[in-house]
């Protein structure tokens, strides 16, 4: 089946005509479809589409924008499950989590909706009689949407519910293994009615469709999600056209048990936070920190029950643990595994590619567990993005806390403590966009704000009210009513 480009509420194919395949990670035999190949030219379409539905679409009362994005999100509700069964398919995670990903979309269109009766910019009193002064909210334009395979419905969810309540246009390019999922949503948006050149699908790879789109002089937004080293040569483009870029990028986030902890609770944070989505979130925990006073005891109920997890099909109920999105990733991992093992850390579990009956078919890595990790190791330091978690000791709480920000991401971040100093004082100190406790590093939900400090981020949030602010300008008006000149700043 060969799925096409969505512009200008057509289904329009590449100019290029050329084409890739998107397959199973479980089972490259499983093919989810024929994409199109953009490139520059396609974008350029995409972009002038957008900015000829900008003016209508941005005049349309909110509230009435929030009428048609209720309805999306009716009908993401209604394919909920086909939804997460494609998406399953398509990048691996398995299909409990995969019904989550696409609740967090209908949850965000059912927020957003509801934002489309508030939208709230404010009143303020003049310093001048005869004089009123506010602020409100207008669209910033033709936003540009750049997002991960990882979560192909939510992340774009937390982006095109937000940029569109506030009454942009956007043009979207999913990551280039999750296509079919991508088609998928943007059908519910037609499927809804949302008007021609609102909403543009763009397939193709970061160079030719991401690329030309971070450089277009008409969109004046980029929102990504993904790497830190995308990122980064993300921001400096957009800095030559002073475009608005928002950034969510890479973590290394850490779950700290203190002495005092429930041991067996944090067990089942750590293990869900580590391998849940085969270790490939954004907020995954990838260094656990452990009082030394319990971390024998800990190790062991952990190892146990990583040992316990079983690899296959996400599609088959009794599966915890999906396959990695691709062969390159699957060897990535694996060099990490090595570059740990030469560095002297000791690995207790897991470390190889698992490979039995029908897992041999798919890109399938064995949750891992490393031991006497140090600070300095590439494996404390660098984002893997698998099932990869090293574990280190610490002797007291202020050691602990020194080693959980001794990283340049600041995404996620979890205590387990029963002190409630403790546990208030690491909300102070753990440098992080979100800490958790006595929970484990990921469950966000969507009314809150979502991001990080350090290179996670460059200062935006996503979902929550800040949202709104990521996808609106200020205007301030002042109107003066006393019919002569009257001068501020006391000027006679
Ligand atoms: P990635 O390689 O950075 O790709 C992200 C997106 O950027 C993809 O659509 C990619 O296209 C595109 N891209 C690649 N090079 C580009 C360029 N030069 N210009 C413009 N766009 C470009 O990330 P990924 O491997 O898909 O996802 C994993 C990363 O995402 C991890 O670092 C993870 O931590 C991060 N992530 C962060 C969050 C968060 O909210 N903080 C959430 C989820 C994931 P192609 O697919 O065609 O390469
Ligand atoms: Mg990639």
């Amino acid at each position: 089946m060969r799925y096409t480009n969505w512009i200008d509420g057509d289904w329009v194919d590449a100019k290029s005509g050329e084409v890739s395949k998107s397959v199973s990670p479980a089972d490259p035999s499983d093919v989810l479809g024929e994409f199109p190949r953009s490139g520059p030219e396609d974008v350029n379409t995409a972009v002038e589409a957008a900015d000829r539905a900008f003016k209508e679409w941005s005049r349309m009362p909110a509230p009435k924008r929030g009428e048609l994005l209720y309805r999306v999100a009716e009908v993401i509700r209604e394919r909920k499950e086909e939804l997460a069964q494609i998406m399953t398919r398509e990048m691996g995670k398995v299909l409990n989590e995969a019904r989550g990903d696409v609740q967090e979309a209908i949850d965000m269109g059912y927020y957003a909706a509801g934002e489309g009766r508030r939208l709230h910019g404010y009143v303020t009193p003049s310093e001048l009689t005869l004089k009123a002064c506010y602020a409100i909210r207008r669209p910033v334009g033709r936003v540009g949407l750049i997002t991960p395979w990882n979560f192909p419905i939510a992340v774009p969810s937390w982006k095109i519910f937000p940029a569109l309540i506030a009454g942009n246009t956007l043009i979207w390019k999913p990551a280039t293994d999750t296509p079919r999922t991508a088609y998928e949503f943007a059908r519910v948006f037609e499927e809804a009615g949302l008007p021609s050149g609102v909403f543009n699908l763009v397939f193709g790879s970061g160079s030719n469709v991401g690329v030309p789109l971070v450089d277009h002089p008409k969109v004046e937004m980029i929102s990504f999600t993904g790497s830190t080293e995308v990122g980064r040569a993300i921001y400096e483009r957009a800095a030559r056209k002073l475009a608005h870029v928002h950034l969510e990028m890479g973590g290394k986030n850490p779950i700290v048990v203190m002495d005092d902890a429930d041991l067996d609770l944090a067990v089942d944070g750590i293990v869900w936070s580590a391998f849940g989505t085969t270790g490939q979130r954004c907020t995954a925990c990838s260094r656990l920190i452990v009082h030394e006073a319990v971390h024998d005891e800990l190790i062991e109920k952990l190892v146990e029950e990583t040992r316990a997890l079983r690899l296959g099909n996400g599609l088959e109920p009794e599966v915890d643990v999906g396959p990695v999105i691709n062969e390159p990733q699957l060897h990535k991992i694996h060099e990490y595994v090595e570059i740990g093992l030469q560095e002297g850390a000791k690995l207790l579990v897991g470390g190889e590619r698992a490979a039995e009956g029908d897992l041999a078919k798919g890109s399938f890595y064995r949750p891992t567990i490393f031991v006497d990790v140090t600070s300095e190791m590439r494996i404390f330091q660098e984002e893997i993005f698998g099932p990869v978690l090293s574990v280190t000791q610490a002797k007291d709480y202020h050691e602990a806390i020194a080693l959980a920000n001794d990283t340049r991401y600041g995404l996620s971040s979890a205590i387990y403590t029963k002190n409630i100093n403790t546990a208030m004082r690491a909300i102070e100190n753990l440098e992080a966009g979100i800490t958790y406790i006595n929970y484990g590093t990921i469950g966000a939900e969507v009314h809150l704000p979502f991001g990080g400090v350090k290179e996670t981020g460059n200062g935006g949030r996503e979902a929550g009210q800040a949202a709104i602010d990521q996808y609106t300008e200020w205007k301030t008006v002042y109107v003066d009513y006393s019919g002569r000149l009257q001068k501020a700043q006391g000027i006679e």
